[in-house]
């Protein structure tokens, strides 16, 4: 009996020892580890049905073993690359995304931005899907009359840094899809004083240029009997780029709106992304340097976020509260959102290879009551790493600029960078019981902006107007309805991937695009589930609750995949307290003539199960926070950490200075460890006493010792960078600390790692 006994809670040890470390965290892989990753053999793709506007294409020629690519590792070049067909499937290059993605073109016509006053013309622009903001130009000086080579070159970024007035070419295509001819008929420098379409044509290029390929290059040749003969084949055959009728993101078919696009918006005019407020010192002068180890991307950032939340950790505890999450989710995400790098300049004014979220760090502070409010601190340009095909979109947002309805306005096909400052709740503040127990009235939301009677207030429409949470890489999250409470995907607003901008052309998600290709280059993939228990961790609500993938019927092994999600899309199952899924649901909509079945595909639906009653300052998202005064202290504003002894104490604390003081003297275990090159040693004091810290190596003999004549009850830091008396480094291996004060002797060990 008593063995059996004793072998149970041994059973029950071991459990509660695995469970530790059943909680599967992991992001999705960026768009740069996409682009590295092998993409899956397909059947060759077929040539266009025709040639028209907007048609994403891969040139080959005939015999399909060569395709026109721009150059690897951003470089502008335009080259041909080897394909190769075995059993009827084709491998571009040697088999990566980033070879297929390489490869891909669209063609628009050159009067695409202005068809609310100009027509289509016929003879096309060619853009790089990587670089949607270049164009193919000659490799020649402004006003040339011909070129050998070609290149890439920025389109679109004239007014910025660059006062390069050379543009691009303007092609025409003879023959089919099948077997075309490519000539290259006029070429256009950039010229502001243009309206609308601000390029002019250059006189003296020759228009008998035509595009040859061979295993070589791509070059131009005077004679259209030397020019090669392309297969234009169509891009969606191997990776979903554009809409299918009747696909779920677009279930009527809308199609798409010839509306001239937005303008640049004029205030703030925008800059270049070197210029970001970001990365510049408007940024770092703002932060208190007591947050400084924590930014940017380094090992040792890392390892002072980790320590920012261990001490959040014991902020918390005092006080009885805790974490939503256990650290490891919050520093998954931070590793996430910092590991994205422009792979496309897709957006306005981005660079390739830069960051897309410059910094990610964990505050601490205190409200007027003593209430701690700590918070992930996320900025981040609120730019997408790969290609959204913005263009797109069969009806995008209006600019709001003109009276008289859709019709009459500009609509949103670019999209800018910004510079945002977004606070996740960390604290567990508990959950709601319904839906209107959370009290949107000091922010609107959309029933109040629908005018939708309160009895009618559900988990559609008892949200946000705006952003109500962060994805994995940086963007931010809508509700999945459009203001008039459609959802977005009905109504043809949202790209492929889920995404589209809104006036003033911020970037954002409305829907899950990782259902409608599967395996692609959406936010999250397939291949992200391989290996794992769950879904990825793809993003956090304002509410401080965690966002995973969509549980895939092909992992059904998957924790909580049978566990169902409530009406907010969430639910929680063994260790995994409550977080939200992305979900699909089987949806009926009803058009003017015509009702239509399709699935929703959402990513975040959009009311808080969260209670977000204590959350200060829940949907204020920019730098402004930096000098508002309510505020400041949760973005860690320079001045607004204040410790709460004085000398090194554990907390940050804004508002009052508290005195935290333990019933007896406490050591605590130091952190990190085992660690390299530094760690942190807490203690607290019960009362005002002469205290050392003092470090021992294994045989005993004293290697440093911190001693204090005067410090004042309360917790305290300090910090041992694994130096001995004299300085010099010491050697790996495990070392025992001491707290020693009057009355009491108090020893910990701890592992130096090398
Ligand atoms: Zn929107
Ligand atoms: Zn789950």
């Amino acid at each position: 009996m008593f063995l059996r006994k004793l072998s149970s809670s041994l059973v029950a040890l071991f459990l509660s020892f695995s469970s530790l470390f059943s909680q599967d965290f992991y992001g999705p892989k960026t768009f740069i580890d996409i682009l590295k990753s092998n993409f899956p053999l397909k059947n060759k793709p077929e040539p266009i049905s025709s040639i028209q506007n907007l048609e994403h294409v891969i040139f080959f020629d005939q015999s399909m073993s060569n395709y026109i690519s721009i150059g690897d590792n951003n470089s502008l070049k335009i080259e041909s690359a080897q394909a190769t067909i075995a059993n009827g499937s084709i491998k571009l290059g040697s088999g990566t995304y980033s070879d297929v993605m390489r490869g891909i073109f669209q063609i628009l016509d050159r009067n695409t931005s202005v068809l609310s006053t100009e027509q289509l013309t016929g003879e096309y622009v060619i853009h790089p899907e990587l670089m949607s903001y270049y164009a193919i130009d000659a490799d020649a000086a402004t006003g040339a009359s011909s070129a050998s080579t070609i290149l890439v070159r920025d389109k679109s970024s004239y007014y910025l840094s660059s006062k390069n007035t050379k543009s691009h070419l303007v092609f025409k295509f003879s023959g089919t899809s099948a077997a075309v001819k490519i000539q290259a008929m006029s070429r256009y420098d950039y010229n502001s004083t243009v309206e609308n379409y601000p390029y002019e044509k250059n006189a003296s290029w020759s228009s008998s240029q035509y595009l040859k390929m061979d295993t070589n290059g791509v070059t131009l040749v005077s004679n259209s009997s030397e020019a090669t003969s392309f297969i234009m084949a169509d891009a969606n055959d191997l990776i979903q780029i554009s809409f299918t009728d009747k696909s779920d993101f677009n279930p009527h078919s809308t199609s798409w709106q010839t509306n001239s696009f937005a303008d640049w918006p004029a205030k703030p005019a925008p800059w270049a992304y070197l210029d970001s407020q970001l990365k510049s010192s408007t940024f770092y002068d703002a932060v208190d340097e007591y947050y400084d180890a924590q930014l940017g991307d380094s090992e040792s950032s890392h390892i002072a976020a980790d320590s920012a939340l261990q001490k959040i950790i014991s902020t918390l505890s005092r006080k009885n509260e805790s974490l939503r999450y256990s650290k490891n989710a919050y520093l998954t995400f931070r590793k996430s959102l910092l590991s994205n790098r422009f792979g496309a300049v897709d957006m306005y004014n981005s660079v390739m290879g830069e960051k897309t979220v410059e910094n990610v760090y964990f505050t601490n502070a205190a409200d007027d009551n003593g209430s701690f409010h700590p918070f992930m601190v996320i900025a981040t340009h609120n730019a997408h790493s790969g290609p959204q095909h913005l263009i797109n979109v069969p009806r995008p947002p209006g600019d709001g600029q003109s009276a008289g309805g859709y019709e009459n306005q500009k609509i949103t096909r670019n999209a800018v960078i910004e510079a945002k400052l977004v606070k996740i709740p960390l604290k567990d503040y508990g959950l709601i019981n319904k839906v209107t127990d959370n009290d949107l009235s000091p922010y609107g939301s959309l029933a109040i902006d629908a005018n939708v009677p309160e009895a009618e207030w559900n988990v559609d429409n008892h949200t946000s107007l705006a952003s109500l949470g962060i994805a994995a890489d940086g963007v931010v999250i809508y509700p999945v309805t459009n203001n008039t409470l459609v959802y977005s995907i009905t109504a043809g607003e949202v790209t492929t991937t889920g995404s589209h901008v809104g006036r003033g052309m911020g970037f954002h998600y409305h829907a899950d695009g990782h259902s409608l290709t599967g395996n692609g280059i959406n936010l999250y993939n397939l291949d992200d589930y391989n290996g794992s228990s769950h879904p990825p961790l793809i993003g956090f609500i304002f509410d401080g609750v965690a966002l995973y993938g969509k549980h895939e019927s092909g992992y059904s092994n998957h924790e909580g995949y049978s566990n169902n999600l409530d009406e907010y899309g969430g639910h929680s199952h063994g260790d995994y307290s409550y977080h939200y899924h992305a979900f699909q649901k089987d949806t009926t909509s009803k058009g003017k003539n015509s009702s239509v079945d399709y699935t929703a595909h959402i990513l975040f639906r959009a009311a808080f199960k969260g209670d977000i009653n204590q959350v200060p300052g829940l949907f204020d998202l920019n730098s402004s926070q930096f000098k508002n005064n309510d505020l400041k202290r949760y973005v860690g504003a320079k001045g607004t950490v204040v410790e709460d002894t004085s000398s090194s104490g554990p907390l940050s604390i804004a508002g009052q200075i508290f005195n935290l003081v333990p019933h007896e003297h406490t050591l605590q275990d130091n952190y990190p460890n085992p660690f390299n090159p530094s760690t942190s040693i807490t203690f607290g004091l019960s009362e005002n006493t002469p205290s050392k810290i003092v470090i021992y190596n294994l045989i005993g003999q004293k290697v440093k010792s911190f001693n204090f004549q005067n410090l004042n009850a309360g917790y305290h830091t300090v910090s041992w960078n694994a130096t001995n008396i004299t300085g010099d480094p010491v050697s790996a291996g495990v070392y025992f600390y001491q707290l020693q004060t009057k009355s009491q002797i108090k020893t910990k060990k701890m592992i130096l790692l090398k």
